[in-house]
């Protein structure tokens, strides 16, 4: 506290990211991908650092913004990017929600939404999971400033069909609907191409988990022109540099590297199915996933001293102190000998 804060500041609570351990640590923390990403994309970086560092970048990211158009099968004028996709949520918070209005987001979901409510003075209403943790879109069919949800969701996994988002859009179509699509290369489908069909969907991707980049700090959204052109207006108030030489290029080169892409979802999703039936084996009851991470509560529900037990041997994973999900953890998939390690951490708890 300072007398110098403003107002504002000092009502803030800032969003908390999991730990990044300096200790040795199997790291099944924060949903990054457990191996290396495109080496086509790490070439890409090393090849941007010369001395053109000298000049700022493109500011309107003009060529990966066509390589994003290009994987997503849309037009570069129907596409934003920004420093993460959090940066694109911030963006988007400011821009498209109308604050006459409560925010709808579902009571558990990314922790970041409530935190850009309260620093852009957005309020806002949390719509409650149905009994299985699933976001049910008919209850999202009420007077609103704007509509955010994660698909698959976080920190459960589950993921919503597009049939169903399709019927919240056209029930809704006076306020801007974001789903924010940041694991759905592991298993939900996009509703990417809704966007030509409702001029009202905004769609939130990242490069941070399937594409394993979350250092480079690449996030982008899709959506009708008109709020592209929304987003455009406020990044260019805030930053007109949002991101970096290397990371323009190391992103174009990551979208471009389709077979590395393939092999590496394939792949998270089998070690995703296999530690998903290697917990229920040892008494977890799982969440159905469709992202890189598992939902799992313990037998006797006692997650948060499940969680100190795996710190102790050597494993992070992440526990939320929160009502309803206090009794989960959520795992992130790691490589076969991390989640192995997990594993063997638990068999030890006995
Ligand atoms: C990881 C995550 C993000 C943020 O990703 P960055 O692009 O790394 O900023 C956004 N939304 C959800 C639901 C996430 O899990």
């Amino acid at each position: 506290m300072s007398r110098f804060w403003s107002p504002l500041v000092a009502s803030l609570s800032p969003y908390v990211p999991g730990e990044q351990p300096k200790a040795q640590l199997t790291k099944l923390n924060t949903n990054e991908l457990p191996w290396a990403p495109s080496s086509r994309a790490l070439e890409a970086i090393g090849g941007a650092n010369n001395e053109s560092l000298r000049l700022y970048p493109d500011p309107e990211s003009v060529d990966l913004r066509a390589a994003l158009a290009k994987v997503a099968g849309v037009s570069s004028a129907e596409v934003f990017v920004g420093n993460g996709s959090d940066e694109v949520l911030a963006h988007v918070f400011r821009a498209l929600f109308q604050p006459r209005r409560p925010l709808l987001f579902p009571d558990i979901s990314y922790s970041f939404y409530p935190v850009y409510a309260a620093l852009f003075g957005l309020d806002y209403e949390t719509v409650p999971l149905d009994d299985d943790f699933a976001v049910q879109l008919e209850d999202y069919q009420r007077p609103n400033g704007g509509i955010i949800f994660a698909n698959p969701n976080a920190p459960t996994g589950v993921v919503v069909g597009a049939a169903a988002i399709a019927s919240l859009l056209a029930a809704n179509p006076d306020t801007v609907v974001v789903v924010d699509e940041a694991y759905v290369d592991f298993g939900g489908e996009s509703v990417v191409p809704l966007i030509h069909k409702f001029s009202n969907l905004l769609v939130v991707q990242t490069l941070s988990k399937s594409r394993g980049l979350a250092g480079l700090r690449v996030g982008a959204a899709f959506g009708d022109a008109a709020l592209i052109e929304g987003l455009q207006r406020v990044k260019d108030s805030f930053n007109s540099y949002p991101l970096d030489r290397l990371a323009q290029a190391g992103a174009i080169a990551a979208l471009e590297d389709v077979g590395w892409f393939n092999d590496s979802c394939q792949r998270l999703i089998e070690l995703r199915e296999w530690l998903a039936a290697e917990l229920r084996d040892r008494g977890f009851g799982v969440l159905p996933s469709a992202a890189n991470f598992l939902f799992a509560r313990p037998d006797h529900g006692d997650a948060a001293k499940v969680f100190a037990q795996l710190r102790e041997r050597g494993v992070l994973v992440r526990h939320f102190a929160k009502p309803r999900i206090d009794e989960f953890l959520r795992i992130t998939v790691g490589t076969r000998e991390e989640c192995q390690c997990l594993l063997d951490a638990l068999d030890d708890l006995g």
